[in-house]
């Protein structure tokens, strides 16, 4: 299950996903992560899977996708853990690149101060970089890194980065009620964006069920006073996204259950969205409650929604 989609995203359109690390392989175990707890965490970078593997998943797909005329505008490599975690990223962009394909990275960031990470980003022409804290104490809080990462080699390695990279560069922050929405907090963040001069900066708030109970995101009144504070300082622009991208648009093969399980393992999806994608292909939504009484479905009520994730334990 290395490929899923494509997803329509609001930032990049038609988005073909690579889901190449084992689920919840990550650097961070933030408190809103909608996989659910990090265990256990890592730093090491390894190879998970082969990039010919990859490419022959990849392959597939492309031509499943080319057969039923359905467009793919970007790759992207946002598996469920840490992109960078994965020894072989390079050849594996490289690869993607090859089939004449525009291709994404999302990341944490917080393998950015290794030369080798940022080496291995430049070959992709879309970065997203992760930046929810302008300083050490609130980065513990938030994403609770692996006990050896540093704050500050991290953020100089991102704008070490920034000055050199010729793709399309962006940050995303993720506002938590009480804990990053403060004026000095975000004082704080936006010094870090500033410094690192993304084209785009993304503010976010959590949309789907975190790890962590109490995690909710900051009022709309809040939303509005960080976005105002934000744009006063960064002169690049800045975009509040305040809903989930479009998950309506989600594509599934015949083989209805390896995707719906392919795209429950990096995001949980709302029970109207899994209803629609059931409706377009003609099979009964009690499909669902068996993949949850076999317990490769989890469900989650959040935010007034029943949301459904792949069982990743
Ligand atoms: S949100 Fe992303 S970076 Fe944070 S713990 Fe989850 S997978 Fe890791």
């Amino acid at each position: 299950m290395l490929i899923f989609g494509p997803v329509t995203s609001r930032r990049l359109g038609q988005s073909l996903g690579i889901n190449h690390i084992p689920a919840k392989t990550c650097s961070y175990a933030c408190v809103y992560c909608q996989l659910g707890r990090t265990y256990p965490m890592q730093v090491k970078r390894e190879s998970f899977f082969s990039p010919e593997e990859i490419d022959r998943e990849l392959t597939q797909r492309l031509r499943q996708l080319r057969e039923t005329n359905e467009p793919v505008d970007w790759v992207t490599f946002v598996p469920s853990g840490e992109p960078t975690l994965d020894l072989c990223l390079k050849k594996e962009i490289e690869n993607t690149k090859a089939h004449g394909l525009k291709v994404a990275v999302i990341s944490n960031s917080s393998l950015m101060g290794m030369e080798e990470v940022r080496d291995a980003l430049m070959e992709a022409d879309w970065v997203s970089l992760k930046v929810d804290a302008g300083n050490d104490s609130m980065w513990r809080k938030v994403n609770r890194p692996y006990g050896s990462l540093n704050y500050e080699e991290m953020l100089k390695g991102i704008v070490t980065f920034s000055r050199r990279y010729r793709g399309i560069l962006v940050t995303e922050s993720m506002l938590i009620k009480g804990m990053n929405d403060n004026e000095s907090e975000i004082a704080d963040i936006t010094r870090a964006l500033s410094s690192i001069r993304p084209k785009k900066s993304y503010l976010m708030v959590p949309t789907r069920p975190p790890a962590e109970s109490g995690v909710e995101r900051p009022n709309a009144e809040t939303l509005g006073q960080i976005v105002k504070q934000v744009r006063g300082v960064c002169p690049h622009e800045i975009e509040c996204i305040t809903g989930d991208e479009n998950e309506e648009r989600v594509f599934v093969t015949d083989a209805v259950v390896y995707d719906i399980l392919a795209i429950t393992s990096v995001h949980p999806v709302r029970e109207s969205t899994l209803r629609l994608l059931l409706e377009r292909k003609r099979v009964d939504f009690s499909l669902i409650e068996e993949l949850v009484a076999q317990k490769k479905l989890l469900s989650f009520f959040y935010g007034g929604t029943t949301f459904y994730r792949r069982n990743l334990e």
